[in-house]
């Protein structure tokens, strides 16, 4: 059995690898070229049952560190929210955290930016260029739960099962279950008329545990 979970963290670690070479040198969006400080390939643990997907790497976080949700304020509040339950084992505000049974990527991977250099969500044609990345981490990872953070990365993964009310409820599709969440940094800006919160945002991290 030990080693049957060994090879099957090589087999996917080698893919992994393998797609992320591919991606490194994507020139498919003219902008995301100009902008992007390096391409953000997904991070974490290969073997993880749960899969989270942000919108794409921050300005002044994952565009830098290369690593999806690290340094900038969302990246860092989503670390300390995986560490509370022991899905991260390393301080939140590592730049290589230690994730445990959790694998974290992007709908894009490159840092979309306005003309002022603020960060901007990625358009519709620019997660249309990355959906074969995401799929392929999909498909090597196979999780049995992925977590969308946010608007654009739940109606990408929900499709047509996509309801702003779905927000915080598991929704069972075929292939694996899917947990749309408010995006970090929405709660850390106050979280809406529904006052999203720390306290209440951790409460789903419990529920995300119970899949590993
Ligand atoms: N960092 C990421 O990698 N993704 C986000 O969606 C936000 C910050």
């Amino acid at each position: 059995m030990a080693q049957v979970l060994t090879d099957n963290y090589i087999i996917k670690g080698q893919k992994l690898k393998q797609l992320k070479s591919q991606v490194i040198n994507c020139d498919l969006c003219e902008e995301l070229v100009k902008s992007r400080t390096q391409v953000v390939s997904g991070y974490g643990d290969f073997t993880a049952k749960v899969l989270i997907v942000g919108e794409a790497p921050g300005r002044l976080g994952a565009d830098i560190t290369g690593i999806p949700f690290t340094r900038d304020r969302s990246g860092v509040f989503l670390q300390k929210m995986l560490n509370k339950v022991g899905l991260n084992v390393s301080e939140p505000a590592s730049e290589k955290p230690d994730l445990k049974g959790v694998f974290i990527t992007n709908i894009v991977k490159c840092n979309p930016r306005n003309p002022d250099d603020t960060n901007r969500s990625p358009t519709n044609p620019e997660i249309k260029n990355c959906m074969e990345y995401l799929s392929k981490e999909i498909e090597i990872i196979k999780p049995e739960l992925i977590v969308t953070l946010g608007l654009p990365a739940s109606k990408f993964i929900l499709g047509d099962n996509f309801e702003g009310k779905n927000f915080g409820k598991i929704k069972k599709m075929q292939r694996f279950s899917v947990l749309p969440l408010w995006h970090p940094a929405f709660v850390i800006r106050g979280g809406g008329t529904q006052r999203m919160n720390e306290q209440k945002y951790s409460k789903f991290f419990k529920q995300i545990k119970k899949f590993i």
